[in-house]
């Protein structure tokens, strides 16, 4: 079954889905360039509760939402091919690194609005995208197999200690850069690289899977410990599935470097598009996402936090976990050092 060729047919078949959604919605919008009664929004992120979201938007403003809904890469590539031609007002997606990227492929313009710059903190936003939910790196240990002292840094996971030990994604992934790039900002180049080739050679197995799987492994014992999302593992705290209640009792949670830098966030963000033919229905939507009713859904859609400070999260799973010292580092020098990031676990062999 899993020939080349028939992923090759998978995903042709994925992207002539996509091509096919996208005329069904939005190709009945293309004449309305006058017609400030709808947006146009590229979606990477697609949540139950995002249904509220838009219909919300609508019911207050009358502008009528379209939605493409793709993975990120997907939807860059389209914004891409589309150019200027593009009918999309707005690319919603997550990770700094993929909205810094975004900006400089051209997609965004600049945003100026005194209630984005006043609801949403300076270090969560930039010239031309902004933050509307926060998610943080933690690491997460089997009780079982590790004390939670040996634990509290990620500079912990690279002690030769911990040999054999520690699960993680790969190295290329955007979490992973953007907390490379949050530790360069911090410690510098050299230190950084150190720290990688120490967690590479405390690798228990290859990196492979996602988050998630690197939970269950380390649920499981197969790791000792991980890093994660903290989304996944509020996820698998809210499942009533047995076998993950019985993986979310053998792990504990750590927010790591709360005596130094705090522990690494990213975020889930937005950016008007450039060529946007809705530019006013895009910035009211943006605003719209910094109101009290949205932040509540946008967060919570995937267990996030608000980025608005005075809004909190009614997120059961969050609550347990508790509060922690976040870092400040601004997403915009974040996003500046992934590249940097990449280079530095290359040569470290984190693949
Ligand atoms: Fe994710």
């Amino acid at each position: 079954m899993h020939t080349p060729h028939s992923t090759r047919r998978t995903m042709l078949k994925k992207l002539g889905a996509l091509t096919s959604l996208a005329i069904a919605a939005i190709g009945a919008s293309l004449p309305a360039h006058a017609d400030d009664k709808v947006l146009n929004i590229y979606s990477a992120r697609h949540y139950q509760t995002d249904e509220s979201l838009y219909s919300n938007f609508t019911k207050q403003t009358g502008i009528r939402i379209n939605r493409i809904d793709g993975k990120e890469d997907e939807l860059m590539e389209r914004l891409r091919n589309e150019g200027a031609n593009s009918p999309a007002d707005i690319l919603i997606t997550v990770d700094a690194s993929r909205l810094e990227l975004a900006d400089r492929m051209g997609l965004f313009r600049k945003i100026n609005s005194p209630v984005l710059n006043s609801r949403i903190p300076a270090n969560l936003r930039t010239d031309t995208w902004v933050s509307f939910s926060t998610r943080a790196r933690v690491i997460v240990f089997n009780k079982r197999m590790i004390k939670r002292d040996q634990v509290q840094t990620y500079d912990d996971l690279a002690n030769p200690k911990l040999k054999g030990m520690v699960c993680v994604r790969a190295g290329n992934h955007p979490y992973n850069l953007s907390l490379g790039a949050a530790m360069i900002a911090h410690e510098g180049e050299a230190k950084t690289e150190a720290w990688a080739r120490g967690l590479v050679a405390n690798f228990a197995r290859e990196p492979k899977g996602g988050d998630i799987d690197q939970l269950r492994s380390v649920g499981a014992g197969e790791c000792g410990v991980a890093i994660s999302n903290s989304y996944y593992l509020a996820r698998l705290m809210r499942s009533t599935q047995p076998e993950d209640r019985k993986t979310v009792e053998s792990l504990g949670l750590v927010w790591p470097n709360q005596q130094t830098w705090g522990t690494h966030i990213n975020v889930s963000g937005a950016g008007i598009i450039k060529s946007a033919p809705h530019a006013d229905a895009a910035i009211k939507f943006m605003e719209y996402l910094a109101s009290d009713a949205a932040q509540v859904y946008f967060a919570d859609g995937n267990n996030e936090w608000p980025a608005v400070p005075s809004v909190k999260a009614d997120n059961p799973a969050l609550r347990t976990m508790g509060q922690f010292k976040a870092d400040s580092l601004p997403v915009e020098q974040l996003a500046k050092n992934v590249a940097t990031a990449q280079k530095v676990f290359d040569r470290a062999g984190w693949r």
